[in-house]
């Protein structure tokens, strides 16, 4: 019986999601390297596995070791390397082949003091997010760098990695395919700018556009995470529908106030974390599943997890909807952003 908030995970809309973007990237002939950091789970992992996947990404390297722990024999670490975790970078080094990444000259000398085992590495280039990366006009800083990677004997350079996280500003498919397009265009300067490197690898992938769009020319390698779950943000952003969103959160009814027309549950931030999207100029924390068995079909726009503190969320819904709920009742929230609600829950119950 579920008795606290508890992570419902789909196995058949997850396990579909997997399949459709394989076949994406196989229709491209493009290797897939999917980001775990969405489900950090060695079970989700197998589902993976069993559809032919056999590269992945993590977010950092104590994520990697948990992954090779699981078998995993080949991972990217899609974060700027942390030089002061020398040890696990040279454990992991030691075991599968293991994938890094740099920005700047002074990281690589720093690894290249530390390396005790042969890594690849990648060139990190900022396309557009303005998070981390070398602007991919900048050759001379780039260039540099790559000298610098290759007066390693233990580092063997690979290509550069770019993530269109700026495709989460955009509302509609039609924006997604404008940053999609505007980062090819990007890709395919970068391929002529280093003619002299023929097997540069470009490793791209966030999830709005490997959603949506079909073609990634110059891609050698995708690496979309979150669409193994898809969320709310994912549905307004507009990467996918309703039924392809893979997680929702149970939630006990603590209380009700039909004055306010809100229900309290419990599930705070604490569960779904702060992640919020906004609609009609108000914080949006989550939206209502509509129940089905142990598992949820869709959702109920007019429901709406409004405001969450530490353990509470608020719910508000048409009278009807709250004149239905009980204390006591579990109800299911479609979180707003599955990755940091699957970080802070941990577990989960496949449905
Ligand atoms: N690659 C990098 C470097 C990332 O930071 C992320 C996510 O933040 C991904 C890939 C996966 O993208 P998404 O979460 O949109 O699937």
């Amino acid at each position: 019986m579920i008795t606290t908030p508890t992570l419902l995970v789909n196995e058949q809309v997850c396990r579909d999601n997997i399949r459709r973007m394989i076949g994406l990237a196989r229709h491209n002939h493009i290797q897939f390297r999917p980001h775990f950091k969405t489900h950090q789970s060695a079970e989700i992992g197998q589902w993976f596995l069993e559809e032919g996947t056999s590269k992945i990404t993590a977010s950092s390297l104590s994520m990697a070791a948990c992954f090779a722990e699981a078998g995993w024999k080949d991972i990217t670490v899609a974060f700027p390397v942390n030089v002061r975790e020398m040890e696990t970078i040279n454990q992991l080094a030691g075991r599968i082949t293991l994938n890094l990444l740099v920005e700047s000259v002074e990281a690589v000398k720093l690894l290249g003091l530390g390396l005790t085992s042969p890594v690849n590495v990648f060139i990190k280039l900022d396309v557009g997010t303005h998070r981390t990366g070398i602007d991919p006009e900048n050759e001379k800083a780039i260039r540099e760098v790559m000298a610098e990677i290759r007066k390693s004997k233990r580092m063997q350079f690979v290509g550069v990695l770019c993530h269109a996280g700026h495709s989460y500003q955009c509302r509609g498919k039609q924006e997604i395919l404008a940053v999609h397009s505007a980062v090819m265009t990007v890709l395919q300067k970068i391929k002529s700018t280093y003619s002299d490197i023929p097997d540069l690898v470009i490793s791209y992938g966030d999830t709005p556009t490997c959603s949506v769009a079909d073609s990634f020319p110059n891609v050698a390698e995708l690496r979309p995470g979150n669409f193994v779950f898809y969320d709310l943000m994912q549905w307004q952003i507009g990467s996918c529908q309703a039924s392809d969103i893979g997680v929702a959160v149970a939630c006990p009814v603590v209380a009700k106030h039909p004055e306010r027309n809100e229900v309290v549950i419990y599930g705070g931030a604490v569960h779904f974390s702060k992640d919020f999207v906004e609609e009609n100029g108000r914080k949006v924390y989550g939206k209502l599943a509509i129940d089905r068995g142990e598992g949820w079909e869709g959702l109920r726009e007019d429901v709406t997890l409004i405001r969450l503190s530490q353990e509470h969320g608020i719910l508000q819904g048409p009278d009807a909807w709250v004149a239905s709920v009980k204390i006591g009742d579990l109800v299911k929230i479609i979180p707003v952003h599955s990755c940091l609600t699957m970080d802070l829950l941990r577990g989960f119950e496949v449905v």
